[in-house]
C-alpha cells in the first residue's frame, strides 16, 4: 500500500478536512504555507502522466474539491496555489497521485 492508501484506510493518522467517495483531502504534515492540504484519489493513480482520460471526471472532482477546501479554509480571496509534482525533477516523493493546495501567504514566482 502507498502511504497515501494507509491514510485513506485509517492506518496512518492524518487531519483529514475533507472526504468523497472517490477523494481524500487532508493536512500535510510539513506545512510550506499555512495552508497546505493534500488532495488524493482513494484510488492509486502513481502520478498525474499516467492519468487516463477514462480518470478525467475524477481529476476534475479533485480540483473542485480544491476549491471548496479553499472556501472553507477562508483563503479563496486572498489566493491559492495548486500544486502537482511528476517524477523526480517535479519534486514528486510519494508515488500516489497528490494535489497540493497552499495558501495563506504570498506565493512567489517562478516557484523553487
Ligand atoms: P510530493 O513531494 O509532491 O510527492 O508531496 C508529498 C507530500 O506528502 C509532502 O509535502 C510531504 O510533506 C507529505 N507527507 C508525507 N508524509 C505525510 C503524512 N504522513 N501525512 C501527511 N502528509 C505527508
Amino acid at each position: 500500500m502507498t502511504l497515501f492508501e494507509k491514510i485513506v484506510a485509517r492506518e496512518i493518522p492524518a487531519k483529514i478536512v475533507h472526504e468523497e467517495d472517490d477523494l481524500l483531502a487532508f493536512a500535510d504534515i510539513a506545512p510550506q504555507a499555512p495552508v497546505h492540504i493534500l488532495i488524493v484519489p482513494k484510488q492509486v493513480i502513481p502520478r498525474i502522466g499516467e492519468a487516463t482520460a477514462q480518470q478525467a471526471p475524477l481529476l476534475g472532482r479533485m480540483l473542485i474539491a480544491a476549491g471548496k477546501i479553499a472556501r472553507e479554509m477562508g483563503i479563496d480571496e486572498s489566493g491559492f496555489r495548486i500544486v502537482i509534482n511528476h517524477g523526480n525533477e517535479g519534486g514528486e516523493t510519494v508515488p500516489h497521485l497528490h494535489m497540493h493546495l497552499l495558501g495563506g501567504r504570498q506565493m512567489t514566482w517562478p516557484p523553487g
